[in-house]
């Protein structure tokens, strides 16, 4: 007999299908491949499972394989690939829907039909529903039915609403849910404003009913099982729609058990992204409104269509991965937020009504998409009920996602009241956070930066404590919070005495000295700080810096639209450095521009990988006279002290070579016109890419020093985006491939009498910090913040204990 393998994204669906064929035809043997994850609880497919399930039901006679859709077919694909070549000649995949084309297997499998012959008949096993229903679909000349004709529903019940905010958010979902499992058409009106029924599949279009505690609310229902769910409704409103009856806290927060005081605050727990602690009132950022082009005449409706669909699936994805990895971290509280989002991408008088858009007024998909957002925000509004009202951000924040998805990105909008604030903010940009004043932000909220991004670089280097993952919704009821960057715990309307604790400032635990750092047993680091800005530099100076270590350039300069000139930059760094003693070192990094440091006066091509595209050295190269300034612009600012040159995102030592020679014919040009500047200057380059690692010999005779960005050496080698919120667990750079690549360089820079530093944020971990001295690293650059830990770790360890802790960590030997 031949078996069946059902392959589907969901585990419930496959099982219930499995179910129905044994109803149907007994004793077929049918095998279950689905679900993802060790129990199968999250959607997706599994090759491994497949070839589990094809070795239990493949017998002489073959097995059929049916799937459901997207990648349930490259999983069966690749499944077919671990077969010995005689199982696999026995097993054929099925191109027809899953379940019809399993009930007409099924048929054939247990009449003993052949392998071909049951996968002929299972492809086949649509035409009967289309031949049936293609009359009805297709457009006829008849007039279009006018209401006096629409049939009766199939059965309805009229519903008291008791829940008391009525059919909010959360019991409106609950209706899409329930509405969800059936076939049947299903409407709902509300009998006290008498305006129109709407579809119960819409959560925008529920919650602009109207419905409140007390209104009845009529339902109907057309369709195979319109009884089934109209009672199904009943039940759910009779359980107050999910609700209880005294309004429970909003999505996100949750309660503590009182601590003494009798209004004892509220917890949330997200990621620690940027220690430190902070209280003050909040201040939500918004994203600006965007301005969409001007639509060109002639779109092509399939194509803006096709656009949409697609923007609209990678953003559901995209809720989809946040929800499983928000509720393995926190709990169910703070995904319900997000599972709201993840409705309304699915909501018809979103989605459909942008399509409408495209295909009858001709729009481009990003402004059909904007104005179906802009209407149902605007219905929301209109509503009394201010709960409800404050749902129209939610579709704000979706419309910002789709278009974003749709490469437009809106610019934060930043208000800040009078007195310092705790900022919320959806995400941030590099650009956002070097508009952010560190005098008047004490702490930033976010929904989704990532660990190892710019902007956590950034904030991390002003010391401003950052809590990661909590979505603005969950703030909302709040007017004051504490927050614990170390711990990442956000108390809503902090009671007194945590108040007076959290403001407690925390720079009073800083000791500034300048002595030099050795371990136990005498090897000598050099602790440096890494440097963004004027109060970088300060706070570098105040934390007893022995050098900066890495000053990044780009940052003075992102957020404008109009290249520098040489003086500007000049002045800039100019004041960057004044704040730092003289006679320490400076290790200016030239423009690192590209990746997810896009700048508006340097327009770069639309690239597919931003981060393997035109970025630092590679753009600068290109840009020979901006680059020329830019140098002239760095050696005169460091004029008069000792001063390091790098460059940074270099793979080939022709271009250390090119950008030393630049280098130089930009000094002999400052001599000749007698323009004081730094001269004779170190010049090193950034490992950030493991082509540089691995070829560091190739690269050592042409440096002065090398200094390695963990960052992205991490997310190059580990093939992890940095910053990429699923991708966390891959970009540690105490990963021992990562650690193998420091070691080279450190041991090929020794060996040839130079030196190796780390300056990616991996050097501010004090275990990772030893680790690195055993592998040979003598310069450790850091946020100003991070270093006084780091120093007290060295200090109190020994340079043979690091090599052992290098070694243990990588297995091999730091010297081989
Ligand atoms: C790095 O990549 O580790 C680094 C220091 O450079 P940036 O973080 O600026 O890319
Ligand atoms: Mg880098």
């Amino acid at each position: 007999m031949v078996g069946l393998i059902l392959v589907s994204h969901s585990r419930p669906l496959a099982l219930a299908l499995k179910e129905m064929l044994e109803r149907f035809y007994d004793a077929l043997p049918i095998a279950v491949a689905a679900g993802a994850g060790d129990d199968g609880k999250d959607l997706g497919t599994d090759a491994t499972a497949i070839v589990a399930a094809i070795e239990e039901v493949c017998g002489d006679d073959g097995a059929l394989v049916l799937l459901d859709l997207g990648s349930a077919v490259l999983s069966a694909e690749l499944a077919l690939d671990f077969l010995d070549e005689a199982l696999r000649s026995r097993v054929a995949l099925c191109s027809a829907p899953l379940v019809e084309g399993a009930i007409a297997a099924g048929a054939q499998i247990k009449v003993g039909a052949s392998l071909e012959a049951v996968r002929a008949e299972a492809e086949k096993a649509l035409q009967q529903k289309t031949t049936h229903l293609a009359p009805e679909t297709q457009v006829s000349d008849a007039e279009p039915p006018t209401l006096a004709q629409e049939p009766p529903p199939d059965a309805q019940a009229t519903l008291r609403v008791e829940a008391e905010h009525g059919l909010h958010a959360r019991p409106a979902m609950r209706i899409v849910q329930t509405v969800a499992k059936y076939k049947s058409a299903v409407q709902i009106r509300n009998l006290r404003t008498g305006a129109p029924a709407v579809s119960a599949r819409s959560l925008v279009a529920i919650n602009c009913l109207d419905a409140r505690r007390g209104d009845s609310i009529q339902i109907t229902a057309t369709g195979p099982d319109a009884g089934e769910v109209i009672e199904a409704l009943k039940a759910l409103q009779a359980k107050n729609f999910g609700d209880p009856l005294t309004e429970d806290l909003p999505a996100g927060v949750t309660s503590r058990p009182a601590s003494g005081s009798p209004d004892s605050d509220q917890l949330l727990h997200g990621e620690p992204l940027s220690g430190g602690r902070a209280v003050g009132i909040l201040s939500f950022a918004a994203r600006e409104s965007l301005k969409l082009p001007t639509p060109a005449n002639g779109i092509d409706p399939k194509l803006e269509n096709a656009r949409l669909r697609n923007a609209l699936a990678a953003v559901r994805q995209q809720l989809d991965e946040n929800i499983g990895l928000l509720r393995e971290e926190s709990g169910s509280a703070n995904a319900g937020i997000l599972e709201a989002h993840r409705m309304l991408v699915a909501d018809p008088s979103l989605g459909e009504r942008a399509a409408g858009f495209i295909t009858n007024e001709e729009m481009p998909a990003p402004h059909a998409w904007r104005r179906a957002c802009e209407e149902a925000v605007a219905a929301y509004r209109s509503l009394e009920d201010p709960t409800l009202r404050e749902r129209g951000r939610d579709i704000e924040d979706l419309a910002l996602q789709v278009l974003a998805e749709l490469g437009f990105h809106a610019p934060l909008h930043i208000d800040l009241p009078a007195e310092p604030c705790v900022l919320v903010v959806p995400s941030l940009l590099p650009s956002d956070v070097a508009r952010l004043d560190p005098g008047r932000i004490r702490g930033v909220i976010a929904e989704a930066i990532g660990p190892t991004s710019h902007a956590a670089i950034l904030l991390r280097s002003a010391g401003i404590p950052v809590v990661d993952g909590i979505a603005a919704a969950g703030l909302r009821a709040a007017t004051r919070v504490a927050l614990d960057g170390d711990t990442g715990e956000v108390w809503l309307d902090p009671d007194q005495e945590r108040s007076d604790r959290f403001a407690l400032v925390k720079e009073a635990t800083v000791v500034a000295t300048h002595a030099p750092l050795c371990t136990l047993d005498g090897r000598r680091i050099e602790l440096a700080a890494n440097v963004a800005s004027v109060a970088d530099a300060a706070a570098a100076a105040r934390a007893g810096a022995e050098a900066i270590g890495l000053l990044r350039t780009e940052f003075l300069f992102l957020d404008r639209s109009d290249a520098p000139g040489e003086e500007e930059q000049s002045r800039s760094l100019r004041e960057i450095l004044a704040l730092f003693p003289p006679a320490l070192p400076v290790t200016i990094r030239t423009l690192d521009i590209g990746g997810d440091k896009p700048a508006p006066y340097l327009p770069l091509p639309k690239e597919a990988n931003p981060f393997l595209g035109l970025r630092g050295i590679r753009l600068t190269l290109r840009r020979r006279e901006l680059f020329g300034e830019h140098l002239r612009a760095i050696l005169r600012s460091a004029e008069g002290r000792p001063c390091r040159i790098m460059f940074p995102m270099v793979s080939d030592p022709s271009e250390v070579r090119l950008a030393r020679a630049l280098l130089k014919e930009v000094h002999e040009q400052l001599e000749t016109d007698q323009v004081p500047h730094a001269w004779p200057v170190e010049v090193g380059m950034m490992v950030e890419v493991p082509a540089a690692a691995i070829n560091a010999r190739a690269f050592v005779g042409d440096v002065d020093f090398f200094s390695i960005g963990t960052n992205d050496l991490t997310q190059y080698t580990l093939a992890a985006e940095r910053g990429h919120p699923q991708l966390r667990e891959f970009s540690s750079a105490l990963h021992p491939a990562v650690l193998r690549l420091i070691s080279l360089v450190a041991t090929i820079a020794n060996r040839h009498g130079k030196w190796a530093g780390i300056c990616g944020e991996a050097a501010a971990d004090p275990e990772a910090a030893g680790v690195f001295v055993g592998l040979g690293i003598t310069e450790l650059s850091m946020g100003a913040a991070s270093m006084e830990q780091v120093r007290r770790a060295l200090e109190g360890t020994t340079y043979a204990a690091c090599r052992k802790l290098a070694r243990d960590r990588i297995r091999i030997s730091p010297d081989s």
